[in-house]
């Protein structure tokens, strides 16, 4: 049996007809940038998200760029972030010249630990990017009190947590901005690159639109610098469409989990994910945590299973950020984390025999 980490032939194929139409129509109207499509789903993004504004971009780090520089984040400023992420969270910050600071994350959820982040800040400190990792939320709430007593910005790197909840708060709501990307494999994929930014400000959001857009000439001659960063209408076009499907494709894959949890229950070697109280965790991954991890990886492999690693290093170790003189040992948990997480197949369409045969392919492994 094959078992791939994530099928998008298996869902295109159910939603062909409407694509099709959808690409169709864009050609035929031959509106290829902006138009009604790009409208259309900024206002549903908007709607569904609970904020008041959506402005489209290029793609999730492009979107988290603009959000910097919409802040005014420069050369001199420190930006503090999460050890554990894609490292578009990170190198961005870089892009904008100012300098990461890295914080380690809490063991059960793995996202940015809140606790320690006061003894990061600093006079430079401007802005907190956390990242509700997995499909799960950080908790905005502690994030948004820290943000609150030093005047700093926050940026919800969301990427993986599109229709995420945690006690009734999305992405976007306590944070200044959030961003998302719809790479492919994202929980709501493009047919290639795209990605959005949402936040309740009016200025940010007129700010992230220039930027997006080409900058602005002031009257009074000041220019914003921007560059070219816009959602493509043929993508919008096909976002539209899938966005009639996403919640159901979250609820199959919050189902799976359920199976995946409850059959891996016994096996003591597996550490399965936990969810915070009055959380909807949308697994965008089903990261578990395991023993002897790159043997299973390649025995899973050889069995038909293919998973990955989020993420193979954390980012304070990567040689962009060899600068910072970092040690393994300043990150223990997320270092830790690095060693021993997996990601185990996990899309809408699986269905539960493939996932009772991963699940006994641990198994005999462990045996
Ligand atoms: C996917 C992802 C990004 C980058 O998105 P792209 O659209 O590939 O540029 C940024 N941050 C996180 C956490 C991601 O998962």
């Amino acid at each position: 049996m094959q078992v791939p980490l994530i099928d998008l032939k298996a869902q295109y194929v159910q939603i062909k007809p409407e694509i099709d139409i959808a690409i169709q129509q864009v050609l035929s109207n031959g509106h290829f940038i902006g138009g009604e499509n790009v409208d259309d789903f900024e206002e549903e993004f908007t709607n569904r998200n609970n904020v008041k504004h959506c402005i489209s971009v290029g793609n999730g780090t492009d979107a988290l760029y603009i959000a910097l520089k919409a802040l005014g984040i420069k050369e001199g400023d420190e930006v503090i972030t999460t050890a554990s992420s894609w490292i578009s969270t990170a190198s961005t910050i870089l892009q904008t010249e100012a300098t990461p600071v890295f914080v380690d994350i809490e063991q059960d959820y793995y996202t940015i630990d809140p606790s320690l982040i006061e003894n990061k800040i600093t006079k430079r400190t401007k802005a907190i990017i956390p990242v509700h990792l997995y499909g799960q939320m950080t908790d905005m709430v502690a994030i948004r009190s820290i943000c609150d007593r030093h005047n700093l910005k926050c940026i919800e790197d969301s990427a993986q947590a599109y229709f995420a909840i945690l006690d009734d708060v999305r992405p976007g709501q306590l944070g200044d901005m959030a961003t998302y990307s719809f790479y492919p494999t994202k929980n709501l994929g493009a047919y290639g690159d795209a990605g959005c930014i949402v936040t309740n400000d009016d200025d940010l959001a007129q700010k992230c639109s220039e930027l997006t857009n080409y900058g602005h000439i002031k009257l009074n001659n000041k220019i914003t610098l921007g560059g070219n960063s816009r959602l493509d209408t043929l993508q919008a076009a096909i976002l539209n469409v899938k966005l009639k499907y996403v919640d159901t494709w979250i609820e199959q894959r919050i189902k799976h989990v359920k199976t995946y949890n409850r059959l891996l229950k016994n096996v003591n070697q597996i550490i399965t994910p936990k969810v915070r109280q009055g959380s909807r965790h949308t697994y965008y991954t089903y990261v578990v945590r395991c023993q002897n991890r790159d043997r299973l990886k390649k025995y899973l492999l050889d069995k038909g299973i293919t998973t990955a690693v989020h993420y193979p290093m954390i980012l304070p170790l990567l040689h962009a950020f060899s600068f910072l003189n970092h040690q393994p040992e300043d990150f223990p948990i997320a270092l830790q984390c690095q060693q021993e997480v997996l990601s185990l197949p996990i899309y809408a369409e699986l269905t539960n025999i493939q996932i009772e045969y991963v699940v006994n392919c641990i198994r005999d492994f462990y045996n």
